[in-house]
């Protein structure tokens, strides 16, 4: 690839990304405890790539991909997109840039409204922003509406009208009203049927190569991530314990963590021989977090140092990119 470094440089770097929810009580309501959603991320992401972001409900994985857009507050870290911080910017600049990041989200239904026609929906943004009107508005939203694959003359129609699959590329079409270079796909597809699935899935992957966007892909399904991701973080607790290229993770997850949800996952072959990992007992309360490794109260390989001790962040190259892991077993 050619371009100077400057080029180069990832569309969105994310450092020590932190989101803590008060928890108020009492009669004057003050702060008691603080619900640690997200508890220090980082990543990059490149023009073009889709990192995939995985674990259990309740890991903070919605909150971190809510967070990046500054769809709500961080409390700390910075979110610097094609090299200006976000969470820095005041509320014009921040106006200015929100074209460039979207967002589809998990239930097509409910973030659609019902009471608007498709035509509007998908034109919301542009009118919102002032870029269309008249012929070349309708003439737009007809162009988002064929190339999401839907007939511009549903246009007329509301969303109750339409599948769930279709229901999802009115929201993606919305979503490219503004030629925008970041998605952050929530869950986009785990409402919908296997098959549709498959056509959703094939159809970001289009738009991808078509417009270079980044995805920001979080879904809670290893499968669809191994499909659609170039590299995979995999959440626990409001953190990361391991970030790899997706080919990488998946032929050799290093973290235990990793290693049961893939040893949970479905394989297509039914002669496969698969050795699985239970875990046992649910994510602890991201109020009180365990000391130590969050882990350590479901690992099956804890020792006595990750009760206490904060797990050492191990990188080892692989090819041109990076394989990351949080875990006392690979120190030294
Ligand atoms: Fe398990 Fe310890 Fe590694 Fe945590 S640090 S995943 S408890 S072995």
């Amino acid at each position: 690839m050619s371009g100077t470094a400057a080029d180069r440089r990832p569309l969105l770097e994310v450092r020590d990304l932190t989101v803590h929810f008060p928890v108020r009580s009492g009669v004057f309501s003050r702060v008691s405890a603080w619900v640690r959603a997200v508890d220090g991320i980082s990543f990059d992401l490149a023009a073009g790539e889709t990192l995939g972001l995985v674990g259990e409900s309740g890991c903070g994985k919605t909150t971190a991909g809510r967070a990046v857009l500054r769809l709500l507050e961080p409390t700390s870290g910075q979110v610097v997109f094609d090299g200006r911080d976000l969470i820095r910017m005041n509320r014009r600049e921040l106006r200015a840039t929100r074209p460039r990041m979207q967002i589809v989200f998990q239930d097509p239904y409910a973030s659609l409204n019902p009471r608007m026609t498709v035509g509007d929906i998908v034109g919301e943004p542009l009118r919102a922003h002032g870029l269309a009107r008249g012929s070349e508005f309708d003439d737009r939203v007809a162009a988002l509406l064929e190339r999401v694959g839907l007939q511009a003359s549903y246009r007329f129609r509301y969303p109750h009208e339409f599948s769930g699959g279709q229901r999802q590329r009115v929201g993606i079409a919305r979503a490219l009203a503004l030629s925008p270079e970041l998605i952050v796909c929530d869950e986009a597809i785990s409402a919908l049927d296997v098959s549709i699935q498959a056509q959703i899935l094939n159809l970001l992957q289009d738009l991808q190569d078509e417009y270079g966007l980044s995805y920001l892909f979080i879904s809670h399904d290893l499968s669809v991530v191994e499909h659609i991701a170039d590299r995979v973080a995999v959440m626990y607790l409001g953190q990361f314990v391991e970030l790899a290229p997706v080919a990488e993770l998946f032929r050799e997850p290093q973290h235990p963590y990793t290693q049961a949800l893939m040893s949970a996952n479905p394989v297509p072959d039914p002669g496969a021989r698969v050795v699985r990992i239970p875990l046992e007992g649910d994510v602890p309360t991201p109020l009180r977090p365990p000391p130590g490794c969050r882990f350590h109260t479901r690992c099956p390989r804890v020792m006595d140092a990750c009760r206490t001790h904060e797990p050492p962040h191990i990188r080892t190259a692989v090819g041109s990119s990076v394989h990351e892991t949080w875990c006392h077993l690979y120190a030294g």
